[in-house]
């Protein structure tokens, strides 16, 4: 128990460079910084001088960046301070592997499943808010989490939302969980308004406040789709047991719905540091700093049912959870590419959807994946087709 305990208090935060990354931090600091916490090893991509920055400000052992172009940089940085520089995949491998008890996974998208992997065989806790990790990888991610006997504790809002109001103990009594989502910024429009949707407007959400990627993916409920996947592996519930609701308000993060007709809901501000504290303290609850529910303020909250017409990512799910094998990597890899090409204003913001649909039905008859290395493969294809079919949207726009 000592050691475990002890161990516990390692840290590694794999992407403290984004916004799960500096909330994070924030908890840290919040519950005693370098007093209370070791920082093994902190990674980051593009923003040299805020990891430079985190890395003095927590102590840490070793700070990588993901682009190996600016490795010079960061190692300039930090010359003196006596913190390790890595960089690339396998600086990411390297900080994987640093003895910390617990890793925070906040890269975005695929990039972060092989330190998360690396890190979940290693045995160490994971505190997860790289949903992509589950999406792709699913049965094989969890066995490996399984097998190097650490935990994995949910990060995402809702999922961390439904941990919380799951008895252990009358899991057989679970009738469905319900994901609440905000409907994003587009709830109320049409399709033709969302068909001449900008980045701008797309990344504005209403409640939350977050990376770049997963803004857009709430405003196209794309978000909710991967959410879907992840909580059908972390659950391990049937797809026809996931519900989703909108809910603008953001202050139910999610339910359990048992067989007694009874809901348990958990509820919060609208605020990441406290599923980032839930996981970081498992199973004991921290002091938080954090803004508290005001329910005469808040005074309603509103559901309503979500339209799968206008938000085809729900169906998309629905259809990667049926077909099961590699189609939740497929799906993902797909989405990412079509994402990279709606930032960059090469499509419009529905032809997200429909690229990750072309491609996930070209790529239906892919067989299972029996080892990871075949969960990479699929990822790679699916970006390739997805790469394709967006150069034809391209030439006939
Ligand atoms: P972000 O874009 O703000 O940060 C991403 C982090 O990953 C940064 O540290 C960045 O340097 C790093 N990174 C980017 N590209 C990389 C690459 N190719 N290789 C290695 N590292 C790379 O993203 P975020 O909003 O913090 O989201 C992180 C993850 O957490 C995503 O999977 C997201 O879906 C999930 N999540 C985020 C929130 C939120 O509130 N932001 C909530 C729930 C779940
Ligand atoms: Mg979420």
């Amino acid at each position: 128990m000592s050691t475990k305990t002890q161990a516990r208090h390692r840290l590694t935060i794999l992407g403290s460079t984004g916004s799960i990354g500096v909330n994070t931090l924030d908890v840290v600091r919040q519950l005693g910084g370098r007093e209370a916490f070791e920082i093994m090893a902190l990674t980051g991509h593009g923003n040299i001088a805020l990891l430079a920055e985190q890395a003095r400000t927590f102590g840490a052992r070793l700070a990588v960046t993901a682009d190996e172009s600016r490795y010079a940089a960061l190692k300039d940085t930090l010359a003196g301070t006596g913190i390790a520089v890595a960089a690339g995949a396998s600086g990411l491998d390297e900080a994987a592997h640093m003895d910390a008890g617990w890793v925070m996974a906040a890269i975005v998208g695929t990039a972060g499943l092989a330190p998360t992997l690396a890190a979940a065989r290693r045995g160490a806790d994971i505190g997860l808010a790289n949903k992509e990790c589950l999406v792709s990888a699913g049965e094989l991610f969890i066995q490996a989490v399984r097998q190097g006997g650490g935990r994995l504790i949910p990060v995402d809002s809702e999922h961390s939302a439904i941990f919380q109001c799951l008895e252990t103990d009358q899991r057989h009594a679970v009738e469905r969980i319900v994901l609440t989502a905000s409907g994003g910024p587009f709830r109320n429009h049409s399709l033709a308004q969302m068909a001449d949707v900008t980045i701008e407007t797309a990344r504005s959400h209403p409640t939350w406040s977050m990376g770049l990627k997963i803004s857009v993916g709430s405003a196209s409920m794309f978000n909710k789709a991967l959410e879907m996947i992840e909580a059908k592996h972390l659950f391990d519930v049937r797809p026809e047991q996931i519900e989703v609701i909108v809910h603008p308000q953001s202050i139910v993060h999610s339910m359990v719905g048992y067989s007694d007709g009874s809901v348990i809901a958990q509820l919060g501000c609208p605020d990441m540091r406290t599923a980032i504290g839930y996981a970081l303290t498992y199973p004991s609850r921290p002091n938080l700093s954090v803004e508290r529910l005001d329910f005469a303020r808040i005074a309603r909250l509103d559901f309503e049912a979500p339209d799968e017409s206008r938000f085809p990512a729900l169906r998309l799910a629905r259809t990667a959870m049926t077909r099961g094998g590699v189609q939740g990597a497929v799906m993902n890899a797909a989405e990412e590419t079509a994402f990279e090409a709606f930032a960059e204003a090469r499509i419009g913001f529905l032809d997200m959807a429909d690229i990750a649909e072309v491609v996930m039905d070209r790529m239906s008859s892919v067989k299972p994946a029996a080892s990871i290395e075949d969960v990479f493969a699929a990822d790679a294809e699916a970006r390739r087709q997805a790469a394709e079919a967006i150069s034809t949207i391209k030439k006939t726009a």
